[in-house]
Order: C-alpha cells, then structure tokens, then sequence
C-alpha cells in the first residue's frame, strides 16, 4: 500500500468574479465545503487510480471531524487511518477567480498534533509499504520519524513541502522524490542562495534550481509549473520536461495533489518516471477543469480519457 501521513482539512472555497481585495466584501458565484487536505487528497487521488492507500490522518473533537469519516468511506480508504485529538479539526478558507487563480488560508487544527509517538504506533504499515507520501499540512517530528522509519525498511518517500516551510535536515536527508510548485522551488531558492528563473524562462529555465535542490539528498525532484507543466531532473539523467495537458482552468486549487498522488501511483506500479510524469500532469489537469477537489480526483478510466487526448 502508499502510506500517506495526514492531513486532513474542512476545506470552504468562494468561487468570485475576482480575488477580494483587503477591507472589501464580495459577493460570491458559489460556496463549497468539502473534506479535503493535501494529505485526503493524496490519499484519495491514490486510491482512484487503484492503488491500496494506509495512512494516518488526524481530526479534532468539534462538529467539522464529522466530515472524514464518511470521506474515507465513500472513497474506500480505511477509517482506521483516523485519529481524533480534543480541539478544532483543521480548516482552510479558500478563493477562486474566473480565471481559476486561487488563494487560501489553512488553519492545522489536529493536524499538528500527529506527532512522533502515533508514527510509531504505524511502524509496521510504514514499513511494509510500497511508498510513503508526506506534505506540510503536519509537523516536522511526525514527518521525520515517518521518514526515518520508511527509510529505515528501505521505502521510498515522497516530500510535498507546502505549505512551504524550509525542512529540517533529518526530512531532506531522508526524502528521496522532492515535489514542488514553482512558488515552493523559489522559496528552496531564495533560502538556499539558489538561482530562481526569471518569469516566462520556461521548463527548461529551472533546470539550475532542480539541480541545486538535487544537491540537498534526494534522488528526484519535480517542480510543477501550472498551465506550463512540469520539469524533473533525476540523479542519475538529465532534465524531463512534461508539458501541461490543455484544459480549460475552472480551478487550480488540488492540482498538485492530483499530480504528486498520479507520479507515486505511476512509480510505485514501477513504471518509467516518463510516464510517470505524464500520468501525474493527466490527474493535474483532471483536477484543474472541474471546480473543488475530492469529485474532481480522476479514476482510471478519466484518466485513460486525458491520456487519450
Ligand atoms: P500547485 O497546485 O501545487 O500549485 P501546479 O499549479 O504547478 O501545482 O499544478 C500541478 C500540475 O497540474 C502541473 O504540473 C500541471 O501538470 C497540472 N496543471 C496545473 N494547472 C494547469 C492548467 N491550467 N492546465 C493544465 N494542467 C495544469
């Protein structure tokens, strides 16, 4: 199975004209909650795909922790990925544009109360699994320790640090596929001293900072670009550039959930990272033309269809 560590979070998004602007209220088109999370997400975008999905996922004791428990059923993941903690469930409150632009602010909640000694209660399950999918939604002790054991039994990770904060060393050291969107790679940039493109560079202009961010341990880091697609630049070859699949953009918000849940499925069925890319840019796009995220996470047979053209 992937193992993936938390998050989840009741997400509410405004669908608006335009992003609101500070003091101003808008009118909104359409409001949405839904469980989501980047760790559901991942978890979720796995699952369709066919892929058997563990994992730890934290929720609070108040009326929003009601929302996961009949998410995980309706998307055949195991309830026993829960764990409740006293306190607030994480929450986000989100904005989308007519062009699909969003912005949004995501509160932890229970979220950061996973920590080292609920990993390793997992142990086992980590051990035993085909990949180990982390994201920044949770904190850096039960990141590590999820790390260091899957490291440990010779599992590979997956890092997604966003929200972006700099990982410590003890997660670089033992993150082996560094996923990052383009705002993530220059955040990497800036604190490392790192050469961040110049907008409108292209793929091809971010080879330096993917190879910088190689530098720091990992075997492989992809940084996704939007409606520009990806670039990924193994250790052992030279840069990939995977195109975006063109779709109209409804909404951004998941797109890099559905490509980091699409690129794990892809490797962890061991097929080439070339492929692999193209199926994670496919659920990206999947994701990217259908407002909200849990509904809009593709099963194989959409996927098949974006493949297919
Ligand atoms: P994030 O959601 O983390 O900001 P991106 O916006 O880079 O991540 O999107 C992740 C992936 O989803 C991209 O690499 C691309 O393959 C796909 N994607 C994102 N936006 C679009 C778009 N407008 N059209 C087609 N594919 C997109």
């Amino acid at each position: 199975a992937l193992f993936v560590l938390g998050s989840f979070v009741a997400a509410c998004s405004a669908m608006v004209a335009r992003l609101p602007r500070a003091g101003e209220s808008l009118q909104a088109q359409a409001f949405l909650v839904e469980p989501g999370g980047k760790g559901l997400n991942l978890a979720v975008g796995a699952r369709r795909l066919g892929a058997a999905v563990d994992g730890l996922m934290a929720v609070g004791d108040d009326a929003l922790a009601g929302l996961a428990e009949p998410a995980l059923r309706r998307a055949d993941l195991p309830v026993g990925m829960l764990r409740r903690f006293p306190g607030p469930t994480g929450a986000g409150i989100g904005f989308t544009d007519a062009a699909g632009e969003n912005c949004l602010a995501v509160f932890p909640g229970a979220n950061a109360r996973l920590g080292a000694a609920e990993v390793r209660e997992a142990a086992e399950r980590i051990s035993s699994a085909a990949l180990v999918l982390a994201q920044f939604e949770v904190g850096d002790a039960a990141v590590a320790e999820t790390f260091r054991i899957a490291r440990r039994a010779g599992v590979r990770t997956l890092l997604n640090p966003s929200p972006f904060r700099m990982p410590p060393p003890e997660i670089l050291g033992e993150t082996a596929i560094l996923v990052v969107n383009a705002v993530e790679a220059a955040s990497f940039g800036a604190a490392l001293g790192l050469p961040v493109p110049e907008a409108g560079a292209g793929p091809v202009g971010w080879d330096g900072l993917a190879e910088g961010l190689l530098a720091l341990g990992p075997e492989l880091v992809v940084i996704t670009l939007g409606a520009e697609g990806a670039v990924a630049r193994p250790a052992n070859g030279p840069i990939l550039v995977q195109p975006a699949f063109p779709v109209p953009a409804v909404d951004s918000l998941g797109a890099g959930d559905a490509f980091a849940a699409g690129l794990a499925v892809g490797l962890a069925e061991g097929r080439p990272l070339g492929e692999s890319l193209r199926r994670a840019a496919a659920c990206g796009a999947c994701v990217v033309r259908r407002k909200g995220v849990f509904d809009a996470l593709p099963d194989r047979t959409a996927l098949a269809a974006m493949l297919a053209g």
